[in-house]
């Protein structure tokens, strides 16, 4: 009998009733330390309460009006997000794939607005994730997961990672925009050098095309700037963000240049629930916690201390790590045991790690992450090392 639940997903047969900080507590009072942050989601970690003042003030207030009237909160979000940021306009939805959805229709409609219909191909790189829609898929372009679902969607072009001539050479005159991600989360937590970032750039312009950021999982936060492509001084037309945003609230963005926005005006896209009261409150806050004086600091402070940890332990485990890379608080272990058993003797030394492609798994805490819940971290995937061994 099929379960309740759709069973597409492999869960862990453990649930969590509360949370607080980077810990995170089963009904029966067990405690686990959150290295995983719900996929990057809670940047602040669990029930910051300042984040629980945002939320339960404006569900005092209002919850839901709709896109036809207009939306104070969506505006004072956008505009933030548009002062700390290389964009123009925000379009606010509920989730990375919707983000990436309105990313890939923009850059359409843009050279749809400038006579050029036929410039409709989007090239994406190989280990990438965009999300599980249809289209969304398609850029992702991985197998396993668009096996099944009928015809992949046309206008996705995919490219090795790192391979600058096959890039090259794949750019024609139908292509549209380059949609990469910073670093590479589900694929592995490969981070693109920042020379390569700019060469995009250059590239993109060199063409007359677009380029196209998603830092669902890269950005807010998660690498030590607001956004991961700051670090290579390069600025896309036109950007996904969602996870980290929402701190665990759904909220997913759009953030483009007027340039790249041309083509969408009134009636061109939509969402009921995007950018909705709660949303957008809870949104606030988030910023008003990452770009608090000092917090990015926290973050790189903590990157580096784990770092360091991590490649002691490899030094120390080298039947069983590989390799440490990653950037901010985003950081994989490429493991030589199976990621997913190494998942779960961290799991069994309370201690969530999520899974990624290419063997590796990742660690992506809140951002409030102390030197304490590091050191801790560390000592339970030490823990994990060991048992591991012994099997
Ligand atoms: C999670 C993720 C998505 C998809 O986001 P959803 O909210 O699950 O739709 C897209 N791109 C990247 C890089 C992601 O990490």
């Amino acid at each position: 009998m099929i379960a309740p639940v759709l069973p597409t997903y492999n869960r862990a047969a453990v649930s969590f009733e509360r949370g607080v900080g980077a810990r995170v507590y089963t009904p029966e009072g067990v405690e686990y330390l959150d290295f995983g942050a719900g996929v990057a989601v809670n940047s602040c970690g669990h029930a910051h309460p300042h984040l629980v003042k945002a939320l339960t003030d404006q569900a005092q207030k209002i919850w839901h009006t709709s896109n036809i009237y207009a939306m104070p909160g969506q505006e004072n979000l956008a505009a933030r997000l548009i002062e700390n940021s290389f964009a123009d306009t925000v379009f606010f939805c509920n989730s990375g794939a919707e983000a990436i959805e309105l990313t890939i229709k923009m850059a359409r409609k843009y050279h749809y607005a400038k006579g050029h219909p036929e410039r409709f191909h989007i090239i994406t790189f190989e280990g990438a994730f965009h999300g599980r829609t249809i289209a969304s898929l398609a850029a992702g372009g991985q197998e396993k997961y668009l096996e099944g679902f009928g015809p992949k969607a046309p206008g996705f072009d995919q490219v090795p990672f790192g391979d600058q001539k096959a890039l090259e050479a794949a750019i024609g005159p139908q292509t549209a925009a380059i949609l990469i991600e910073p670093v590479q989360g589900e694929g592995g937590i490969r981070p693109v050098p920042n020379h390569v970032l700019r060469e995009l750039r250059e590239l993109c312009d060199k063409h007359g095309i677009l380029l196209l950021f998603d830092e669902i999982q890269c950005g807010v936060g998660r690498t030590g700037k607001l956004f991961a492509h700051e670090w290579a001084g390069v600025t896309p037309d036109i950007m996904a963000i969602a996870k980290g945003i929402g701190g665990g609230f759904p909220l997913g963005a759009c953030l483009a240049t007027e340039n790249a926005a041309q083509g969408m005006t009134a009636g061109t896209h939509g969402s009921t629930f995007g950018g909705n009261p709660l949303a957008t409150a809870v949104g606030s806050a988030v910023l008003d916690v990452v770009l608090e004086e000092g917090f990015l600091d926290n973050v790189l402070r903590q990157s580096i201390n784990l770092k360091q940890k991590l490649e002691r332990l490899k030094d120390q485990h080298p039947s069983i790590i590989e390799e440490i890379r990653g950037s901010g608080l985003m950081m994989g272990i490429k493991c030589k045991v199976p990621n997913t058993a190494f998942q779960k003797a961290a799991l069994d030394e309370k201690l969530l790690v999520i899974g990624a492609g290419d063997n590796v798994v990742r660690l992506l805490p809140p951002l409030i992450v102390t030197d304490a819940d590091v050191t801790e971290a560390v000592n339970k995937l030490e823990a994990a090392c060991v048992a591991l061994e012994k099997k």
